[in-house]
């Protein structure tokens, strides 16, 4: 796929003073061709406007089709029930207030809630599959089965705060790529839709209105700069800025640590500096999905998390997500899986064996821990696990078991050594309806975003299936609002 590389100034707005003319109209100018921008651009043609869609690959998919395909829904889908899990609106709102904070942004949250249900069966309705099974928890679905337990729902604190309920659903496809099913669907459906698609088009910057209203684009297409009048709105679905070095040293500085960036080369954070430049405020932009993915195989969580002075930080059966976050935010990505012979097994993610001894206090010395540190550490854990109990993390009962068989192994969870895997969730700051917001709140006329372009439903603490989640619903929320359709309130 040819990706153009010009980065040019996305900030720099033009003034409709300097556009020598007009080379295409339409109502609605959707950027970007991945998750969100298929449905916004769907939303907005159905309802029977002129929706033109720019991409700057040679053809639509983005990120969106590189992932495993996991869309965070519940409420009571088709699936849950299907598979004899019940849940509502309010179990999966009070889970997700409590694991996408602080700051979690209530209202995308509880219209997302509300609309979840109804959201599962529009995707159904555009072609999207899903198998009616259920795989069992993570975010990798190796076959074709759908419902999975994607997040923290049944650890601690969050089994008590909500009833937990699986909400990881995975697009129908073998394997554990099902992104490319998913986006198969939804670019079928945009052409279907009557939107317009032009490839290899590098959107530039915004045109604005000298009242500032956002009525055009500015893109670079087979070497020329082109002209885009944008009668209704524009819509901003350009992906998040993991791939651009100099954003994440201004914003995310940590997250430089992570050696898989979960991204595509789009993901360069144009989108989010032309929305900058036009005003709007980007919000939470040192936040990150950190996956550290130590939970395959399962037997693994019966294990203990330690940092370099051999201390626990952390139930170990909560979300990689929340682990990883965990790890590199308050432990500067410096941890260490501690196991014992019985519970010993290969991670199926990449990660080196830092040692191996033959006592804990062996392991202790080898991995330059302070002399007694780790073993009061396993002693404490092993003194309560014999009774199933964790009063220090409360670690689900199920994963506690005494490390007390000999040799003792750490695998080497240090970012460094291991893949740690993210993708920026900071972006510009929107109304569930998409219209992007300047510092003062203020509503920027003619101007949307979804999907990574902006700060979605996790503002930090993130499950898996989140982000397909902000994408398709708020893409279509945009799409809807841009064209004068009503948003569900
Ligand atoms: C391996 C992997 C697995 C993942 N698994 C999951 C999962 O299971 N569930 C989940 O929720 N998330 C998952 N994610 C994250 C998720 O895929 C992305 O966050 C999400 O797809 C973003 O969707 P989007 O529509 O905002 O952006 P994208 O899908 O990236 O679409 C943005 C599009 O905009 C285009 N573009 C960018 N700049 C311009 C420009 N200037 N002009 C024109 N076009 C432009 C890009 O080329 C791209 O096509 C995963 C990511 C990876 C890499």
């Amino acid at each position: 796929m040819a990706i153009q590389r010009d980065m040019g100034k996305a900030a720099a707005v033009r003034r409709t003073g300097e556009v020598p003319r007009w080379h295409h109209e339409a109502d609605v100018v959707v950027v970007g061709f991945g998750a969100a921008g298929a449905c916004a651009a769907i939303e907005a043609a159905e309802a029977g406007r002129d929706a033109l869609v720019l991409e700057r690959a040679s053809g639509g998919g983005g990120t969106s089709a590189l992932s495993t395909g996991q869309i965070y829904l519940g409420g009571g889908t088709p699936i849950q029930k299907a598979c004899g899990f019940e849940d509502s609106a309010e179990e999966m709102f009070k889970y997700l207030m409590a694991s996408c904070g602080p700051g979690a942004d209530e209202a995308k949250i509880r219209m997302y809630c509300d609309q979840s249900v109804a959201h599962y069966d529009w995707l159904v309705r555009h072609g999207v599959p899903f198998k009616q099974s259920f795989y069992g928890e993570g975010s990798y679905t190796p076959t074709d089965d759908c419902l999975s337990y994607s997040g923290s729902e049944l650890a601690h604190p969050y089994c008590e705060l909500a009833r937990p309920a699986p909400r990881g659903h995975t697009v129908q496809q073998e394997g554990i790529e099902a992104g490319s099913m998913l986006m198969r669907a939804l670019c079928a459906a945009t052409e279907k839709s009557g939107a317009r698609i032009l490839v290899d088009c590098l959107v530039q910057t915004l045109v604005l209105d000298d009242a500032g209203q956002v009525v055009g684009v500015l893109m670079k297409r087979e070497g020329a700069e082109e002209y885009v009048h944008a009668r209704q709105g524009v819509i901003l679905c350009a992906g998040g800025f993991i791939n651009n070095k100099e954003m994440v040293n201004r914003y995310a500085p940590l997250l430089r640590k992570c050696r898989f960036r979960a991204a595509s080369d789009g993901d360069d954070g144009r989108g989010i500096r032309m929305g900058m430049g036009a005003g709007g405020a980007a919000i939470r932009m040192d936040v990150g999905c950190i996956v550290l993915p130590f939970t395959v195989p399962k037997q693994l969580i019966k294990g203990i998390l330690v940092n370099r002075r051999g201390m626990r930080f952390i139930n170990e059966d909560v979300y990689q997500t929340t682990v990883g976050e965990a790890a590199l935010l308050r432990e500067n990505g410096e941890v260490f899986l501690i196991l014992d012979n019985d519970i010993f097994e290969r991670p199926f993610a990449p990660a080196e064996i830092a040692a191996v001894e033959g006592s804990v206090a062996e392991l202790e010395k080898a991995l330059a821990m302070p002399e007694g540190s780790l073993q009061n550490t396993v002693e404490v854990y092993n003194r309560h696990a014999a009774r199933g109990e964790d009063p220090l993390f409360r670690k689900a009962r199920d994963y506690l078991k005494p490390l007390v068989t000999p040799p003792f192994a750490a695998i080497d969870y240090t970012t460094k050594n291991s893949l740690y895997t993210v993708f920026t969730l900071g972006g510009l700051h929107t109304l569930p309806t998409g219209q992007v917001l300047t510092p003062d709140g203020e509503v920027i006329p003619g101007l949307y975003a979804a999907g990574r372009t902006t700060s979605g439903l996790a503002a930090q603490g993130y499950s898996s299936g989140l982000s397909l989640a902000d994408g398709t619903f708020f893409g279509r929320m945009a799409g809807r609002h841009a064209v004068g359709l009503a948003v569900p309130a």
